[in-house]
């Protein structure tokens, strides 16, 4: 698949990253987040990647404009953030 045409969005939660290749871990989105609703959690080599908990996200896609990883998305129009 395209990693460009994939969607940005589950239902209406935001998807950061579709695999581990899409983030580095900064937690830009962790840190911009105004619900507090990112957590970074450690896989299973102790590396923190972020978790959105869907029940305390308000849909603001703060976290889609921060990450340097969607850059490329927004260029082509795949991704839009209200932000
Ligand atoms: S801003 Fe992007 S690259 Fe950074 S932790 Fe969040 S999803 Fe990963
Ligand atoms: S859409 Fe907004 S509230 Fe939801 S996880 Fe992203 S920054 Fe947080």
């Amino acid at each position: 698949m395209d990693r460009n045409k994939e969607s940005a969005f589950h239902g209406d939660t935001p998807v950061l990253f579709n695999n581990k290749e899409n983030c580095c871990g900064c937690s830009a989105c962790f840190a911009v987040c105004p619900a507090q609703a990112i957590v970074m959690e450690a896989d299973e080599e102790g590396f923190l990647y972020p978790r959105i908990i869907a029940k305390k996200c308000i849909r603001c896609t703060r976290c889609l404009a921060v990450c340097s990883f969607k850059a490329d998305q927004r260029e082509k129009g795949f991704l839009h953030t209200t932000v």
